[in-house]
C-alpha cells in the first residue's frame, strides 16, 4: 500500500504505485493537453516571495519522461534550462571524490570492490596518506570533497571515517583548505549519522543503486547491503541523526530507467513529506566498466539522449535540488547535461585509493580504481572549458558554513536571494582559484569573466563589497570571504 509518509521502504517506494505510474505515463504520453498543463505547472513563476517553482509529482514527471514526441522533448529541454537559469544561473560547483578504502564486505555484482574480487589490491589510506591526498587536492584548487569508502566494519569502521574527516578539515596547505566534506558511505545507524553530523559533514550521499526490490536483492546477494529496507530507509535515519542535507541517486544501467526515475521522485517526495525538506542533491551515475565487472551482463544501459532526458525531467520535477554528475561521463555528455540541469561536477578525479598524491596530471594509477574515468582532464582544463562554454565554475561552500542547510537553503532558493549571495560567492571563490592555482590562460579567461559578471550582482552595496573583497583576494592575499 503506497503511503508517502510511511517510514517503511516498501510503502513509500510502493512497487504497485511505481507500476501504476508507468501505466499512467504510457496511457498519457501522447496527451498534448495534459503535457502542456504539466509543463505550465512546472514553469517558474514570479510571486511576492521571488521566483518559485511548483515542481512535479512522480506521475506528472513520468508522463514527460515517457513522451517521445521530439517537439515535446524540445519543450522539456527548454523548460529545464529556464528552471536551471532561475535558480543556479550559470554557476557550476566543483568537487572531487577522495577514495579512502576499497575494503568491502558486500557482494554488489556491479562493483569491483565486491569482496570476491581478487584482482584488485585492497588498500586503506593511513592518516598520513589522507594528509598527502588532501594536500594534492588542495594544490589542484579543490575546496569540496566527496569521501568514498567500501563497507567494512573491521577495516573502515565509523571511527576510521571520522578520523579521516578530522584530518581532512585540519590541513591548511599554503592557501588551501577543504571547506566541505560530503560523505558517500554505506547505510548506517542513527547514532553513526549523528557522529557524522558532529564531525561537520556537508551532504550525506547514498545511492539507492536500484529501487526495484527484487533486482536489488539479486544485485546485492550478500553482505549488509543485501537488506533493501535498511538501505532504502537510510536517509530517514540520517535525518533523524540531524543531517539535513542528504543526496539521493540511482545507478542507471542496473534496472529499467523509467521505474528508477519514478521511484527516485517518490523518495524525494517522501523526504519532503516526512522531514519538510527534499534531497539537497540528486546524482545520476551510469554504470561503467570496472575490474571483474562485465558490462555485457547488464542489459538496462541507457543512451546519451535518454540520459539527457532524465536529467531534464529531474530538473523540472525537483527544481531546487543540486544535480551532480561525475567523471564517469565524457566531456560531450557532460556538456549536454550541464545545460539541462546539472549544477555540480567533479574535475581532475581519481577513483583509486591514493590516486592523487605523487602522480602528475597525466599519470593515473589503475590498480585500485573503482571504475573507468571517462573525462580525464585536469581541474584546470575543466575550469577553463566551463568558462569557454559560458559557465562560472564555483568553489563556494558558503551555505553550509553559514548554517543554510536543509529548509533554510531551500528558502534562500525560493526568495531569489541567489543573485546577491551565490553569484558573488561563486566569483570570489573562482578568484581564489585563479590567483592560487590556475594556468595563465585559465587565469586570463577567468579574470575577464569576473570583471563582467560582478556587475550582475543586483544589490549595489553587496556589489561594492564583493568588488573590495575581490581586490583583497588578488592583492592582499586574503581568503575565504563569503556572504
Ligand atoms: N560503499 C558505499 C555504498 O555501499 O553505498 C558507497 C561508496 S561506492 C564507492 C559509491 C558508488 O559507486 C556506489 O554507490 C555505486 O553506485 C557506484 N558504483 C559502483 N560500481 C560502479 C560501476 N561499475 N560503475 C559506476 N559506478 C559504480
Amino acid at each position: 500500500m503506497y503511503d508517502v509518509k510511511s517510514l517503511k521502504a516498501e510503502e513509500f517506494i510502493s512497487d504497485e504505485e511505481v507500476l501504476e505510474t508507468l501505466r499512467y505515463a504510457d496511457e498519457h504520453k501522447n496527451d498534448r493537453k495534459l503535457i502542456d498543463e504539466i509543463l505550465e505547472k512546472a514553469r517558474p513563476k514570479k510571486t511576492g516571495r521571488g521566483v518559485e517553482c511548483a515542481g512535479l509529482s512522480h506521475r506528472e514527471a513520468s508522463v514527460l519522461l515517457a513522451c517521445e514526441d521530439p517537439e515535446v522533448i524540445e519543450k522539456v529541454y527548454a523548460l529545464a534550462r529556464e528552471i536551471k537559469e532561475a535558480f543556479y544561473g550559470d554557476r557550476i560547483v566543483m568537487f572531487a571524490p577522495l577514495y579512502l578504502s576499497n575494503y568491502c564486505v558486500n557482494k554488489c555484482v556491479y562493483c569491483p570492490y565486491h569482496y570476491q574480487n581478487k584482482d584488485i589490491p585492497r588498500k586503506k589510506l593511513t592518516q598520513d596518506e589522507v594528509r598527502d591526498e588532501v594536500i594534492a587536492l588542495q594544490d589542484m584548487g579543490h575546496k569540496r570533497l566527496a569521501i568514498e569508502a567500501g563497507e567494512d566494519p573491521v577495516n573502515n569502521p565509523i571511527e576510521y571515517i571520522l578520523d579521516c574527516i578530522k584530518t581532512i578539515y585540519s590541513i591548511k596547505h599554503k592557501n588551501g583548505a577543504i571547506r566541505r566534506v560530503n560523505v558517500n558511505i554505506a547505510a548506517t545507524t542513527v547514532e553513526n549519522y549523528r557522529k557524522l553530523r558532529e564531525a561537520g559533514i556537508g551532504t550525506y550521499i547514498l545511492f539507492q543503486e536500484t529501487y526495484h526490490k527484487e533486482s536489488y536483492e539479486v544485485l546485492h546477494p550478500a553482505g549488509p547491503k543485501h537488506n533493501y529496507a535498511y538501505h532504502t530507509e537510510a536517509m530517514d535515519r540520517a535525518m533523524e541523526g540531524g543531517i539535513d542535507d542528504v543526496g539521493l541517486g540511482v545507478l542507471f544501467g542496473l534496472d529499467k530507467y523509467r521505474y528508477e526515475f519514478a521511484a527516485l521522485l517518490m523518495h524525494a517526495e517522501h523526504l519532503e513529506a516526512v522531514h519538510g525538506v527534499g534531497p539537497h542533491t540528486i546524482s545520476v551515475p551510469r554504470l561503467r566498466r570496472a575490474s571483474d565487472i562485465d558490462l555485457d551482463s547488464f542489459d538496462n544501459g541507457i543512451d546519451d539522449d535518454t540520459f539527457a532526458k532524465i536529467v531534464a525531467c529531474i530538473r523540472i520535477a525537483v527544481p531546487y535540488t543540486g544535480m551532480i554528475i561525475s567523471t564517469r561521463e565524457s566531456e560531450a555528455c557532460r556538456e549536454k547535461v550541464i545545460g539541462l540541469g546539472v549544477s555540480q561536477i567533479s574535475g581532475g578525479s581519481r577513483t583509486s585509493v591514493g590516486g592523487y598524491a605523487g602522480y602528475t596530471p597525466d599519470e593515473r594509477p589503475h590498480d585500485t580504481e573503482q571504475f573507468d574515468v571517462s573525462d580525464q582532464r585536469s581541474l584546470d582544463e575543466v575550469v577553463k572549458w566551463l568558462m569557454d562554454l559560458g559557465y562560472i565554475p564555483s568553489f563556494c561552500t558558503a551555505c553550509y558554513r553559514e548554517g543554510r542547510t536543509g529548509d533554510r537553503f531551500m528558502a534562500l532558493c525560493k526568495v531569489g536571494q541567489i543573485q546577491n549571495c551565490c553569484h558573488p560567492n561563486a566569483l570570489m571563490t573562482l578568484q581564489e582559484y585563479l590567483t592560487d592555482y590556475a594556468s595563465p590562460e585559465t587565469k586570463a579567461v577567468g579574470e575577464a569573466l569576473i570583471a563582467r559578471e560582478i556587475q550582475n550582482v543586483p544589490d549595489e552595496k553587496r556589489r561594492a563589497r564583493a568588488i573590495e573583497y575581490l581586490d583583497e583576494i588578488k592583492n592582499d592575499g586574503k581568503r575565504d570571504f563569503r556572504f
